[in-house]
This record gives C-alpha cells, structure tokens and sequence, in this order.
C-alpha cells in the first residue's frame, strides 16, 4: 500500500467512527441522521485529503483563513465540492473569498454583509450567509451578540447576492458545550421566526458534535475526528 492509499484508509477509518457517533447522537434525540450535513474542516491539511474526503462521499469542505483556502478550493475545482468559509473574515478579504466559498459561515457584523454583498454582485454568485453567533464574552474569536442578530439577519436578507440560511457558532473555550448549545438553538429559533427559510444551525466539532445534534444542529464542522492533529505548515 502507498502512501495515498494508507491515507484514504486512515480517513475512511475516521469517518467510520465520526459518521458511528453522529448515528448513535441521532438515535438519542429521535432524530434523523439524514437531516445532519457533515462538513469536513480541512484547514492545515493539503489538497490530497480534501481529495481522499470527496473520493469517500463527503460533499462539503469548510477552512477558516482565505490565503490557505482560496489555492486549495482552485486546485479541487474539479471535484464540485460545497466550500465553507468560517474563519473570522476582514472586509479586504471578501472579495477573494466571494470567488470559491458557496457559504459564509462568519457573517457577525452589518459592514461586512455591505462587502459581500458586492463582492457576491461582482463575482456574479450567490453566497449563503450564516450569522455567526458569540456564545461567550470573548469577543475576539468573532460572532455577534445574540441581540445583534436580528439586525444582521435582515440586513443580508435584503442584500443583493447574499441568502441568509441560518446560524452559526463555536462553543466557549473550557466549557460545557451543551448550554452554549441550547442558548444557539432559541436564537434560531427567534431568527426562524422572522426568516422561515434560515433553519440552518452549524454548530459541533470533533469534541462536542453529540452535544450540537442533541441541540438541533443540522451542521456540523469536523476536523481533527476526520484528519488528525492539526500541523502547524501546510504541506
Ligand atoms: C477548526 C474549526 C473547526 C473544527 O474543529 P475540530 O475540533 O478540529 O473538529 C470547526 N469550526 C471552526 C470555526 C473551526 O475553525
């Protein structure tokens, strides 16, 4: 076996086990696992394993900085894959980001839907929209307050290029992610109120996508459970 080969074994052997606990978290809420999209978080990982993903049946690819995702969506141009964008996003960068990401997971401030938006009119595409959603004070890993959502909600509702499909979050550091969850869900749920066709919420990783599922998640973003340790170079 070579190299490429005990890779994609590796990564199948992963997903096995990922796809084994999304079905047991399913079955403990009575919920479908068809109504849960996985999305593999492929930052710091190298184009062959978004390769070896698509070759195994995953559909969706999320990274989080534009100058390491912007090469790799190019280079897997070829494998019609659903790319997601869910790193903090500078207004500078929306335009390069508006030319491979099918879906903005990041939107957490009005500026920023502006950018978009003529980013998206410019590249003659359609970007989805989530509100990404601060659970915690620490405001420096990114989201909105969950007061502010409403606002931003309608804000890239109305924005020319741009549909807004729901929300999304990142659990607070060191703590239970359950609570954090369940407070995500009643914000989509109020955002659902007033846009009914925004019922997505993204939420769970590799630590806690159990909690998420239990929550109401219908995505999930996967790295390490699918790929392994995080490197700190890209290869
Ligand atoms: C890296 C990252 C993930 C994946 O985290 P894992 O713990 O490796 O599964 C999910 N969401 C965002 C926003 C990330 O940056």
């Amino acid at each position: 076996m070579n190299e490429g080969e005990a890779r994609r074994e590796e990564i199948a052997a992963n997903l096995d086990d990922v796809r084994k606990r999304i079905g047991e978290a399913c079955a403990a809420a009575g919920r479908d696992a068809s109504q849960i999209t996985l999305i593999a978080v492929s930052k710091t990982f190298p184009p062959s394993d978004v390769r070896h993903l698509a070759a195994l049946g995953v559909t969706d690819v999320a990274e989080n900085r534009d100058q390491e995702a912007r090469p790799k969506a190019t280079e897997t141009s070829d494998l019609s894959l659903t790319w997601h964008f869910v790193g903090q996003l500078q207004t500078n960068k929306a335009r390069s980001v508006a030319g491979y990401a099918d879906v903005v997971q990041s939107v957490d401030r009005v500026k920023l839907v502006g950018a978009l938006s003529s980013a998206a009119v410019r590249s003659e595409r359609t970007l989805r929209c989530l509100v990404q959603v601060s659970l915690d004070e620490a405001e420096d890993r990114g989201g909105a307050a969950p007061d502010d959502v409403p606002e931003l909600a309608d804000a890239i509702a109305a924005a020319e290029g741009l549909e807004l499909k729901g929300v999304m979050a990142v659990a607070p550091l060191g703590a239970d992610s359950l609570p954090a969850f369940q407070r995500l869900a009643e914000v989509a749920a109020g955002l659902r109120d007033a846009h009914p066709e925004a019922d997505v919420m993204s939420a769970g990783m590799s630590g806690d996508l159990e909690q998420a599922i239990a929550c109401g998640a219908t995505h999930l973003r996967i790295g390490t459970a699918l790929l392994g340790g995080r490197r700190a170079i890209v290869r």
